[in-house]
C-alpha cells in the first residue's frame, strides 16, 4: 500500500486559540491521533481513531504512529506545547533514523506550537525578552549530575531559564538544588515565576522572588522561570505584576 503521511503536531500550551491554523488543519484531516491519554483530551471534536499511550512509551508511539502512516493512514501524533521541546518530534525522527529506510513512502513532518515558556512568560510581559534557555530536570532521560551541571553552566552565564519537568512523585528535592544552584549566583530578589496549567482550565501564574519561591507549592503541571541578574518585576495597574528582561546589557557600550 502506498504511504500515507504523519505529523507531529504541537497542540500549544492547551486553549484552541493558541494552536496554530497549521496544527488545526492536520488535526481535522487526521484519521488517527496516537498521543499521550490527557493531551488526546485537548483535541475537541474529531471523528479519527484514538490510540491512547502511556507518557513514557514514546519509541513504541513512535512507531505505532509510523506503521499506521505506512499502511496509507493520515496520522498526526500530538505533543502539548511545541513538539519538539521535550516532547515526541525527537521520538519520530530518531525512529525513522534507525528504521533502514522502512519508512521512505511516509510523508513525515512536524508542526510547531507554543511551548510552556513563551505561553507562560506572555502572562507576565517578557522575561524571556533577553538571552534564556530551557532545562529539564527530569532525570529519567538523562543522569542527574548533568542537570546539575547544566545549572552550574546556566548560573554562570546568567541567562534566564525555563525549567520544565520541575519536580514529579519520584523527584521531590531537585527542584530545591536547582533552585540554591541558581542562588548562589543571583540576587535573592531575582524574579521567579510560576505558571501552572497555562492555558487551560484553573490556570494559575505566580511571581515571586528565589528567596521567597516555596518548591512545595510546584508540580509537574507548572513551568518555572528565573530570571537573570538583569530581569525586573514591577507592580502595574489592577495588581498586576508584570516582568521583563531588558534587552540592552548594562555595561554595552553602543
Ligand atoms: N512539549 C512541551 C513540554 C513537555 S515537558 C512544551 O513545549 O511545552 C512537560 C513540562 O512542560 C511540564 O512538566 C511543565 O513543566 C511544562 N508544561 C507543559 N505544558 C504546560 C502548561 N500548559 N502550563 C505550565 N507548564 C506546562
Amino acid at each position: 500500500m502506498s504511504g500515507g503521511r504523519l505529523a507531529v503536531v504541537g497542540l500549544g500550551p492547551g486553549d484552541a486559540a493558541s494552536r496554530t491554523a497549521a496544527a488545526d488543519e492536520r488535526l481535522a484531516a487526521a484519521t488517527d491521533l496516537v498521543g499521550y491519554g490527557p493531551y488526546l483530551d485537548l483535541v475537541a471534536a474529531s471523528d479519527a481513531i484514538r490510540h491512547r499511550s502511556d507518557n513514557r512509551q514514546e519509541e513504541q508511539r513512535a512507531r505505532l504512529a509510523l506503521d499506521l502512516a505506512a499502511a496509507g493512514r493520515d496520522v498526526v501524533v500530538v505533543s502539548s506545547g511545541d513538539p519538539g521541546v521535550f516532547a515526541m518530534a525527537t521520538a519520530v525522527v530518531e525512529t525513522l533514523h534507525r528504521s533502514d529506510g522502512r519508512y521512505h513512502d511516509v510523508d513525515v513532518s512536524v508542526v510547531p506550537g507554543v511551548t510552556a515558556a513563551s505561553a507562560a512568560a506572555a502572562r507576565v510581559g517578557a522575561p524571556l525578552g533577553h538571552d534564556f534557555c530551557c532545562l529539564s530536570l527530569s532525570d529519567v532521560l538523562k543522569p542527574w549530575p548533568v542537570v546539575e551541571a547544566r545549572l552550574e553552566a546556566v548560573a554562570a552565564a546568567d541567562l534566564v531559564v525555563a525549567l520544565y519537568n520541575p519536580v514529579s512523585a519520584h523527584r521531590p528535592w531537585q527542584l530545591g538544588r536547582a533552585l540554591a544552584i541558581l542562588a548562589a549566583h543571583r540576587p535573592a530578589t531575582t524574579p521567579v515565576v510560576l505558571g501552572r496549567d497555562v492555558g487551560r482550565a484553573g490556570e494559575t501564574t505566580t511571581v515571586t522572588t528565589l528567596a521567597a519561591v516555596d518548591p512545595g507549592t510546584v508540580d509537574m503541571r507548572t513551568v518555572v522561570v528565573v530570571g537573570s541578574t538583569t530581569t525586573r518585576a514591577f507592580a502595574g495597574p489592577a495588581g498586576r505584576t508584570w516582568v521583563y528582561t531588558p534587552r540592552r546589557y548594562p555595561d554595552a557600550t553602543s
